[in-house]
């Protein structure tokens, strides 16, 4: 029996979706670029609308949509997809609560569609490496330290800054997300402090504890204001040896040596998977990540830091 072909349709067309999710949706065979829907922009080849409920009224003939708005507009535009029987793929972060991803799953099942929560970094070429090595060591202790340019990374993007963007979790959720999939043991927060600047609604650095059995400790520095060389790092010690994740997940290192790498595919990897979702009526939705983000928010101590200024935004 032929494969069935998706009819896909961009929600957003902004950074990620042009650099990412197009390309990556063009390559993939078990999908069809359909449509766009963005207010401001435009996707090359394809019928643009301005708004979901355009696409959704017009004769476009759409089985899914990806949404890469930011989060705090992601929840209303899934809601207004999954009711129109539509299957979902959702950017990182899936929502800004956890409670409204949960009421996605929920319509989700309800509508009998599949709703994809990706999380990209747990695609980056040595997680699934890191993973299997861990399953069967005894964890003591991890360090993560996710630092970057916000100027560089961000430029221009209000949302970042503006209740509900996350800050620094916006990356910080990234190295969280690994963590969260190569870990073997429960963990949870025990203390957070949250740096805000002066006149912005969300953190520009971060730092974690988290605690968990066997008197496993987690450490985790994120921060925004990274000049030079940038840093996603994850070290884990363990009773059989250390391993660094190098750059995101791009490299393995044991005990400094190189142990494993490959050539960086998370996109292309995260359209098979929402194509192995949608042929097998699934969905994929882990909140977990998340949950850490809202405790950090719930437990931590806010400390105020001198004023963010990003001429490109006139921030
Ligand atoms: P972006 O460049 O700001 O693009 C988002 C697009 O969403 C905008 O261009 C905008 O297009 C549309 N949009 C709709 N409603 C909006 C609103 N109320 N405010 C602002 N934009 C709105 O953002 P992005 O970097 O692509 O990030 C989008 C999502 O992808 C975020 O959740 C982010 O965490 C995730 N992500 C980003 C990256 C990255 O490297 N950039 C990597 C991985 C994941 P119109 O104005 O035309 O509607």
């Amino acid at each position: 029996m032929a494969a069935k072909l998706y009819n896909i349709a961009i929600v957003g067309v902004g950074e990620i979706a042009r650099n990412q999710h197009i390309p990556a949706i063009l390559k993939n065979g078990d999908f069809k670029f359909c449509a766009a829907v963005s207010r401001h922009q435009k996707a090359d080849g394809v019928p643009n609308f301005i708004s979901l409920s355009d696409m959704l009224e017009s004769d476009t003939n759409v089985d899914a949509v990806s949404l890469c708005v930011p989060p705090q507009v992601r929840f209303d535009m899934a809601c207004e997809a999954l009711l129109a029987k539509k299957h979902v793929l959702l950017e990182k972060p899936p929502g800004i609560s956890v409670v409204e991803v949960e009421r996605l799953i929920d319509l989700a099942n309800r509508q009998g569609v599949s709703l994809f929560a990706t999380w990209h970094s747990r695609y980056a070429p040595a997680v699934e490496t890191a993973k299997q090595w861990l399953s069967d060591k005894r964890i003591k202790s991890v360090k993560i330290i996710w630092k970057e340019d916000v100027k560089h990374w961000h430029p221009g993007q209000k949302w970042i800054w503006q209740a509900g963007g996350m800050g620094v979790f916006d990356p910080g959720i990234n190295a969280l997300s690994i963590l969260t999939y190569i870990m073997n043991v429960p963990f949870h927060l025990q203390k957070a402090e949250l740096k805000f600047p002066q006149n912005c609604e969300t953190p520009i650095a971060a730092d974690m504890a988290f605690t968990g059995e066997n008197r496993l400790e987690i450490e985790a520095e994120f921060d925004w204001r990274q000049e030079g060389a940038q840093q996603w790092d994850i070290y884990v010690q363990t009773d059989a040896g250390n391993i660094h994740l190098v750059e995101g997940g791009s490299q393995m290192l044991i005990d400094g040596a190189l142990h494993f790498e490959a050539p960086e595919a998370e996109y292309p990897n995260i359209y098979a998977r929402f194509s192995d979702l949608l042929n097998s009526n699934q969905s994929d939705v882990d909140i977990m990540p998340l949950k850490h983000v809202a405790d950090a928010f719930m437990l931590g101590k806010r400390t105020i830091v001198e004023q963010f200024h990003d001429d490109r935004s006139g921030h």
